[in-house]
């Protein structure tokens, strides 16, 4: 039997398989857990790796859509709520969490922004705050990362070259000093740039781009306050669901019920 290697997608030789669990969304009040065989290759380049299944992520305990589940709670509820309603550990969600995280960052274009939107935004409750940094002409998230903190802001700046940082026309932000700090540290001319008014800067674009520009500013304002919901969409869909084609029937996970 052979595989493909998680890694290189080289088929290889299958060297052996390990038993896996991943919890799944509950069945009736049931707890529900997938386990399966799980072959493992010797590839070439990288030696004996475990096959990617398409129902979960590698190194996840959790099936893609148990995880779906937990994402779409952490916008509804804090996450002591969701981690007493669903029995789960903290470091279990954070896990969760920092798997969407990569997800929509991956997403994101290399393409050098030019204006930029930085929010801070709570899960739920007032006290746990991520920053996320927006591309407001693409509307795509381009940073999200703990707290509200200088470096908060500052983790984005550092991954930009100097050609980057100098295409930066705009950044909206909160009144917040960190934010400010940050965007004084790293870009150049950033008093001219820093705009409290997402609207102020809707308008700086609209100048930039003549009369067709404006004519899309009424749009380009709705954008700016959908904002949040794209943040909340860019983590949502892992990826394994798009590796569904892949699945191979020779080891389909078995399904386990337990109560509670
Ligand atoms: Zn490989």
């Amino acid at each position: 039997m052979t595989w493909t290697c998680p890694q290189c997608g080289r088929t290889s030789p299958g060297y052996d398989s390990r038993r896996r669990q991943w919890r799944h969304l509950d069945t009736c009040q049931y707890k529900t857990v997938l386990e399966a065989e799980v072959p493992r290759v010797q590839c070439a380049e990288h030696g004996v790796v475990t096959v990617a299944v398409p129902w979960a992520e590698p190194g996840s305990g959790f099936t893609a859509l148990f995880e779906a589940l937990v994402i779409d709670w952490l916008k509804e509820a804090s996450i002591q709520a969701v981690a007493r309603q669903l029995k789960l550990g903290w470091g279990a969600i954070d896990r969760v969490m920092q798997r969407a995280v990569k997800r929509g960052l991956k997403r994101r274009t290399t393409q050098s922004p030019e204006y930029l939107s930085v929010d801070e935004t709570a899960f739920a409750r007032r006290h746990e705050y991520v920053t996320v940094v927006t591309d407001q002409e693409r509307g795509i998230v381009l940073h999200v990362a703990d707290d509200r903190k200088t470096e908060s802001l500052s983790a984005y700046y550092a991954e930009l070259s100097g050609e980057q940082k100098a295409n930066i026309r705009a950044v909206a932000m909160d009144m917040w000093p960190a934010y400010i700090s940050a965007t004084e540290a790293h870009i150049p001319q950033a008093r001219e740039k820093i705009a409290f008014d997402k609207f102020h800067v809707a308008n700086e674009r609209g100048r930039s781009r003549g009369a067709r520009g404006r004519r899309a500013l009424a749009g380009e304002a709705a954008k700016v306050c959908r904002r949040r919901v794209i943040v909340a969409r860019a983590s949502r869909r892992p990826e394994a669901a798009g590796r569904a084609a892949a699945a191979r029937s020779a080891y389909l996970p078995r399904v386990r019920m337990s109560p509670g």
